[in-house]
C-alpha cells in the first residue's frame, strides 16, 4: 500500500478510537518460500500486507464490509463458531442496537438476539413504541454485536477480541450512521465509550460515540433474570428516552 492511502487509513481509524492494528499472518510455509527464493535470487523486499481489508470511507458499505470479515479468523472466536453473525435488521435504520456477541442461538441461525434475550428485546422495542405511540416495529431497527463469533460458554470477549472485531462494528455505526446508538450491557459500552465503569453508573444519560448520542443500558439477558425487576423497570425508562429522542 502507498504512503498516502495508508495515511488516510490510518487517520480513519484512529478517529474511530482504534488504538492498535494486527497484520494479516502469511499463509503456513510462505517464510520458509521466501527465504528458498532469496537464496536463489536476492528479491526486493515483500511489501507488507494489507493490515486491514482496503478501505474507502467515504464509498464504505455494509455489504463491503460483510464482504471484507469474509471467513474470518483474525481472532481466536473463530474457533468454535458455527455461522458468523453479522447484524440484522434495516441498513438505513435511525436506531442502532448493539449487544455483546452472539449466543448459542444466534451462533446457530446467523441472527444476532433470537434467542431468550432476543425475544426480550423485540418486546421492549416493539411494546415500548407502541406505549409512546410511535410506530416501530424490530425490523426498523438495525441489530448488531461488539463481537460476530460467538464466545465459549458465553463468556466475555477479551479486550484483543473486541479491539479486533470491534473495527468491523465501528464500519457498520460509520455507514449506518444512526440518530441514536443503544448500548446493550458492559461490554457494548466499554467499545463504544472505551469507559469501564459498570452500566449501573454509565445507563440513563446521554455519552457519544463520534457525533452519535449513544445510551448505555442492560442486556436483556440481564433483565431474564428473576430478581432484577428493578433493572427492567430502569431499562424501560433509557428506552422511551431512545425512542423520543430518535423518532419524535
Ligand atoms: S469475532 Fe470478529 S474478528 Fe474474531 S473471528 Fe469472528 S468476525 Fe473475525
Amino acid at each position: 500500500m502507498n504512503a498516502e492511502p495508508l495515511r488516510r487509513y490510518l487517520e480513519f481509524y484512529r478517529d474511530l478510537g482504534v488504538k492498535s492494528l494486527y497484520r494479516v499472518a502469511p499463509p503456513p510455509g510462505a517464510a520458509a518460500r521466501v527465504r528458498d527464493r532469496q537464496e536463489a535470487a536476492p528479491l526486493p523486499p515483500e511489501p507488507m500486507l494489507p493490515i486491514l481489508p482496503s478501505l474507502s470511507p467515504e464509498d464504505d458499505t455494509l455489504e463491503k464490509i460483510r464482504a471484507d470479515i469474509g471467513d474470518c479468523t483474525r481472532c481466536r472466536l473463530h474457533q468454535g463458531r458455527n455461522k458468523l453473525v453479522f447484524g440484522d435488521g434495516n441498513p438505513q435504520a435511525r436506531l442502532v442496537f448493539v449487544g455483546e456477541g452472539p449466543g448459542a442461538d444466534e451462533d446457530a441461525q446467523g441472527i444476532p438476539f433470537v434467542g431468550r434475550a432476543g425475544q426480550l428485546l423485540t418486546q421492549m422495542i416493539e411494546n415500548t413504541a407502541r406505549k409512546e405511540g410511535i410506530p416501530l416495529r424490530r425490523e426498523d431497527v438495525y441489530i448488531c454485536n461488539v463481537v460476530k463469533c460467538r464466545p465459549p460458554e458465553n463468556r466475555t470477549p477479551e479486550p484483543d477480541e473486541m479491539e479486533i472485531c470491534g473495527q468491523f462494528l465501528f464500519r457498520q455505526l460509520a455507514v449506518i450512521h444512526p440518530k441514536a446508538i443503544c448500548a446493550l450491557g458492559g461490554t457494548a459500552a466499554r467499545a463504544l465509550l472505551g469507559r469501564k465503569e459498570g452500566v449501573t453508573r454509565l445507563r440513563g444519560n446521554w455519552h457519544g460515540w463520534r457525533d452519535i448520542p449513544v445510551m448505555v443500558t442492560y442486556h436483556p439477558s440481564y433483565l431474564l433474570r428473576p430478581y432484577n425487576q428493578n433493572a427492567k423497570r430502569e431499562a424501560w425508562e433509557d428506552l422511551k428516552k431512545v425512542l423520543h429522542l430518535v423518532y419524535d
